[in-house]
Parts: C-alpha cells; structure tokens; sequence
C-alpha cells in the first residue's frame, strides 16, 4: 500500500513517453522511433487524464486517474483506487460481452494507468446525437451489453458464493458511489454549492424541486435502492458520454463507477440520456426534414433499448438461469414452468418501474446538479435551452413520483411526445 503511494505520480507527456517506450509490446505495436510519437492529452471527461499516443504502426489510449476531480480541482481529493475499480469492471465486461469495450492493453495499478485499445474513428455518442446523428446498430449493441454484463453478475446466473465474491471485489469503490449518491440522489432538491442550473430562467423550477416533498420521498426511495441493492455489476455511469460510436460500432468506456447495484440504474441512465437528446433537439439547429427524422429515430430506440433488453435478458434468464436465486428444484413440471415463467414477467415488470424512477433522476441531476451535458448546454440560447430542460423536468417529475403508471415503455415515449411543444412558464 505504501509502496503503491510513493510509485505513484503524473505521466505528462515526456514521462509518459519514457514509461510506454519501457513496455516491449506496447512499443512494437506503437512502432517506430518513440521520440516521434505523437502524444496529445484528450481528456473531456470530469475526472481523469487520457492521452492518445500514435507511433508508426498503431495507436493507444492511456488513461491514468488523479488523485482528486478533474472538474474541481485539487481542493476536491478522490482515491486512486477507482483505476483499479475500471480496471476490474472492463475485464469483466470484455469477458462478458465481448468486442464491445475498448480491448485491454497494460494495466499499472500503482500508477492508477490502463492502456488500451485505441477507438477509432470512433466518437463520443452525446457529440453524434448534439449533430443529429442516428446510430442503427446502437440497440443491438447496448442491449447485448446491458443484458449480458447484468445477467451473468446476477444471483440468476451465479451461485451465491460467487455473487458475493463479486460483490466484495468492488465494494471498495465507495468513493465513486458517494459521488453519485450525493451528485444524483440528493443536491439537485436542496441548496448546495455546486447545483447550477440555467439561471434565470429555471429559478422558480429549481426552487420548486427544492420543495416537493413527493419529489423528496420519491428520489429518497431511488437511493435507498442505490446504495442497498446489489443485484449485478453495474457499469455505474452508463451515459451517452460513456459510449463511443461510428454509424455501424459502439464501444462502452469508463466504467469507473462500476459496483454490485440495482439493474435499473444503468438501463435508466440509456434512457435518460436518449430523452435528453430528445428535448434538446428543439434548440439545435436542423434541417427541417432533418429534425423530425432525428427525434422520431430517437424515441424510437429509447422504445427498443428497453423491448430489446428486457427480450434479451429474459432469453438468457430462460436458458441459462442457474444460478441460486428461484432454484429450478422448486419448479418442476409444467405448472412450476408457467409459474415461474409468470414471475419473470414481473420480475420484468418491477424491473421497468425501477428503471424509470433512476432515468428519471439522471435527467433531473443534469439539469440542476454539478454535472450537465452538451446536449442542453451547446444550446446558445439560454431562454430556448431552459424551455428544453423544463420539458425534460416535467417528464422527469412524473417518471419519479409516479414511476408505476408507466406501465410499457410506450407510456414513456408518448409522455414524452406530448411534451415537445409544450411552452413552460419560466422565470426572469
Ligand atoms: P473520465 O473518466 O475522465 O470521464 P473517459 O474515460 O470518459 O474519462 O475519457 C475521456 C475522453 O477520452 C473520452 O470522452 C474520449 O474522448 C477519450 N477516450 C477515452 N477512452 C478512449 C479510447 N479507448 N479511445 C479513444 N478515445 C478515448
Ligand atoms: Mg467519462
């Protein structure tokens, strides 16, 4: 441990340089004279350094972690540990669905540094979706991802020694999961210094929130299940900023919030993101047949990513459900068959509900929290990008307080329709 510390220190670009040039197969799949290699820092992430290095024959990407938040400065310390947390979820989620995360390279545990694969022409999703891109493979893609990574790390698929192992290996990452307990479950509905939101239009909704204690009951209820459910390794922070992309690949990155937590969260924070392209399509400038192409295709696959999802895990549920939760012993026959058939579909059903209540917290926190995405803030416009984000709210109230009334994802998406022209009274 000591040890780990006192190795421990940046890799800017000459000493990054030095260490890589140190590592035979990472030198040969560089290629090339490594003080030619092209080293350029792309991070745009909130909390770590990436480089991208390009030699003669190939390129890599190496991310290392700081030790405090990159968004916030120094004055805000966070544990080196979280490389580690990544490290081990991406291993898990190469084994488990393979081919749609970045390959991994080197890992340097005392150094907080992964190398990997290097995604290219690939870009990040949100940017795609801000430009009005449609991704016909994303479903296939992020359904497999989803279904396979939480099914296999489930008590459906493993014995109960090895889901508690499993739990153990990340229950260490409690720094990470504190972000997101406070971030998402609590600062967006109290004053707290780092909530901005577009000022000064959203006031009276910010205040509002701050005061809706249906809207208190029924976020507090979401944490609780956060911090006291874990149902499969999630990946933890599984946002359209979090996936990489061309028109016929998709690659899920960053997994450093990765725990053992509630299913929900992860397919909730997909649907979120989609809904938030949604709204902020209006204030994006598109060609006019353009636009109404884009929104349709991007309800379209929020219907898709849950239909396909729940298909696919369902699938695997029935095939390879051998793990130690609903022993099959206690469903012989065809009546134990048609009961326990019975019981997925509400396991589906209850599955659904979470899901909504955890998007609808997702799009709330980016609006009124710490973190926002581009998809609202390249809206130059702040009258025209808070008309977009109080829409967005007025799903998200409903989605959280009356998350059981959404019975099918249909429920989902025609609300959200039914909002698009809908003109909020705003403040200022
Ligand atoms: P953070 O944890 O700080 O959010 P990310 O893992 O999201 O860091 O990476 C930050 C950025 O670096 C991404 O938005 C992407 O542009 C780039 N990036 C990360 N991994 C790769 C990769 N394997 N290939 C190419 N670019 C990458
Ligand atoms: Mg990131």
């Amino acid at each position: 441990m000591t040890q780990e510390r006192e190795d421990y220190r940046i890799l800017h670009e000459a000493a990054l340089r030095d260490y890589l040039a140190g590592l035979p197969d990472l030198k040969t799949l560089l290629g090339g004279d490594p003080a030619h290699w092209a080293i350029t820092e792309v991070g745009d992430g909130n909390l770590n350094l990436v480089f991208i290095v390009k030699g003669t024959n190939g390129g890599i990407a190496v991310k290392q972690a700081l030790p405090y938040v990159r968004l916030v400065g120094e004055s805000w310390p966070l544990p080196l540990s979280r490389a580690h947390y990544e490290y081990l979820a991406l291993s898990k989620q190469a084994e488990l669905a393979s081919g749609l995360v970045p390959a991994l390279l080197h890992h340097n545990e005392a150094l907080a540094l992964t190398v990997m694969e290097l995604l290219e022409p690939h870009i990040i999703m949100r940017k795609g979706l801000v430009a009005g891109t449609q991704y016909p493979g994303f479903v296939d893609d992020i359904t497999t991802f989803m279904a396979r990574t939480l099914f296999f790390t489930s008590d459906l698929a493993l014995s109960a020694a090895e889901k508690k192992e499993g739990i153990a290996a990340f229950a260490g990452n409690h720094a990470l999961c504190k972000i997101t307990e406070d971030l998402i479950f609590t600062d967006p509905y109290r004053i707290a210094e780092q909530n901005r939101w577009t000022a000064p239009y959203l006031d009276g909704l910010a205040a509002e929130l701050r005061d809706d204690m249906d809207l208190h009951v029924a976020i507090s209820r979401l944490k609780l299940k956060f911090m006291a459910s874990p149902e499969a390794l999630l990946h933890g922070d599984l946002h359209t900023g979090s996936i990489m992309v061309t028109e016929s690949q998709t690659r899920v990155i960053d997994p450093e919030f990765a725990f053992y937590g509630p299913m929900g969260f992860d397919v909730g924070a997909v649907l979120a993101n989609l809904l938030m392209a949604y709204f902020a399509s209006a204030g994006h400038e598109r060609a006019p047949g353009e636009r109404a192409a884009f929104e349709a295709w991007v309800l379209q696959t929020v219907e898709t990513v849950w239909s396909e999802f729940a298909r696919k895990f369902l699938e695997l549920w029935r095939a390879q459900g051998t793990g130690d939760a609903y022993p099959i012993s206690l469903f012989a026959g065809e009546k134990g068959a048609a009961r326990l058939e019975a019981e997925r579909q509400a396991y589906m059903q209850r599955l659904f509900t979470e899901t909504v209540g955890f998007a609808a917290a997702k799009i709330i926190r980016r609006i009124f929290g710490l973190a926002h995405n581009i998809d609202f803030e390249l809206i130059e416009d702040a009258r025209k990008r808070a008309v977009s984000e109080a829409r967005a709210v007025r799903l998200a109230r409903g989605m959280m307080v009356e998350a059981a009334a959404f019975r099918v994802i249909a429920d989902v998406t025609g609300a959200a329709r039914k909002l698009k022209d809908w003109q909020p009274e705003l403040s200022g």
